[in-house]
């Protein structure tokens, strides 16, 4: 029970009659549905790196079309009558768009390799995206100019695409980019004496068709390079939007297009530096802060205190000032900075006197288990998060601690 692939005659036949051959209810990931069986299709199945096939037969939706055990697969939601005689119609824009899509990957497949020595190892075309594989050691725009240039020109020259039955024996007389992977019923697909490439996918009837060809992007892989590719229409949009960006962008900076990449290089230097300033003087403010609490908090034992919960500054600049403040200065210093509804602590002290007998790892594990949070340290310096609920009732728990363990040190 061979179904007659009409899309093998004529890739550009949109529409045909045909019966039901066969029914058969779907298991696995598929239970539900069925596969329906024709007596001819132009349903293309699944198959050489192209997707399956949507479109309707009758008013049934066909979701994909696979090839499994020999057969043309048609998966649809509902059932049809053996025997019956049906109208199929596939989904001819999606469809077009795949053969542009095959087409477009063979002329710039045997482009790579005729301009670059880059063969093909694997192809992946997909709804959305269609990627090559190319075995290359290096790969740079000046380089993939050079196969798009080739690309499209084989494009604006019209060359016919043509597909040849083949034994094995016959064929030595075609120079294939690669040997093809079966032993009968070889079909090759040759894009006008440029490309000859055993394929059994469906395929434009003359290169123009494909308009355009372009490379977007490529990234390294194991073997070489994963290069993503569009063509025709797509390409035509990419262009478009891309164009209206980089000129809208030149416009806001006020400068030339060519001028466009040292421009934001400049922007984004400027902005470094600026960070940098900002960084300092947020430093130098939370420093005073910091410094004007040490003079002015409560001495317990000679040591100060200093308690700041804040929600300005960063936590980086605040973490570095109490590490370089407890080098300096003997003190204890217990901060907490609100950030994002959330507090991050810092509890820490100097090593120089009797403060350092006060454990903030033990403080600050102290203060999560009764306010909630985590984090941990040494006992000169512990660093966490909390809830911001509770904080100020949290800190006057430790201070009466660090108060209880400094009048006890301080009375040895
Ligand atoms: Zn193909």
């Amino acid at each position: 029970m061979t179904t007659e692939k009409l899309y093998y005659k004529n890739a550009y036949q949109k529409e045909f009659t045909s019966k039901v051959l066969e029914v058969i209810e779907l298991k696995g990931e598929l239970k539900g549905k069925f596969g329906i069986i024709l007596e001819k299709t132009c349903f293309y199945p699944e198959g050489g790196g192209q997707l399956g096939d949507k479109g309707k037969i009758d008013k049934i939706s066909v979701l994909d079309t696979q090839f499994k055990d020999g057969e043309i697969i048609h998966i649809t939601e509902k059932s049809l009558e053996i025997g019956k005689k049906v109208k199929g119609k596939i989904d001819w824009v999606r469809r077009y768009k795949f053969m542009q899509n095959h087409t477009a990957q063979h002329i710039l497949s045997e482009s790579f390799l005729k301009e670059l020595g880059g063969e093909t190892f694997s192809v992946h075309l997909g709804e959305n995206s269609l990627t090559l594989d190319i075995g290359l050691s290096k790969l740079k725009w000046e380089d993939v100019f050079k196969v798009e240039n080739m690309a499209n020109k084989i494009i604006s020259e019209n060359r016919q695409i043509e597909t040849h039955w083949v034994s094995k024996d016959e064929l030595d007389k075609f120079p294939l980019r690669k040997k093809p992977k079966v032993n009968e019923n070889i079909r090759i697909v040759e894009v006008g004496k440029f490309d000859y490439s055993a394929c059994g996918g469906t395929h434009l009837n003359c290169s123009s068709e494909l308009g355009i060809v372009k490379v977007i992007k490529w990234i390294k892989v194991k073997k070489g390079f994963r290069v993503d590719f569009i063509c025709g229409e797509r390409a035509l949009s990419d262009y478009q939007w891309k164009n209206k960006m980089i000129l809208e962008i030149a416009e806001f900076l006020a400068v030339k297009k060519k001028d466009l990449m040292d421009s934001v290089e400049k922007l984004f230097e400027e902005n470094k530096i600026q960070r940098k300033q900002i960084e300092e003087l947020q430093y130098k403010l939370l420093e005073d802060k910091f410094k004007r609490e040490i003079n002015q908090t409560r001495r317990i034992e000679g040591i100060p205190v200093v308690k700041l919960i804040s929600n300005d500054g960063n936590f980086k600049i605040i973490r570095k000032i109490v590490t370089d403040l407890i080098e300096i200065e003997q003190c204890i210093i217990l901060t907490a900075n609100i950030a994002n509804n959330k507090a991050n602590l810092i509890f820490a002290r100097s090593s120089k006197g009797n403060e350092s007998q006060v454990e903030m790892n033990t403080l600050l594990k102290l203060f999560t288990s009764k306010k909630g949070g985590k984090g941990g340290g040494k006992p000169n310096f512990a660093q966490g998060g909390g809830n911001v609920e509770g904080l100020e009732d949290g800190f006057e728990i430790i201070f009466k601690k660090i108060e209880e363990n400094l009048k006890k040190t301080g009375k040895k």
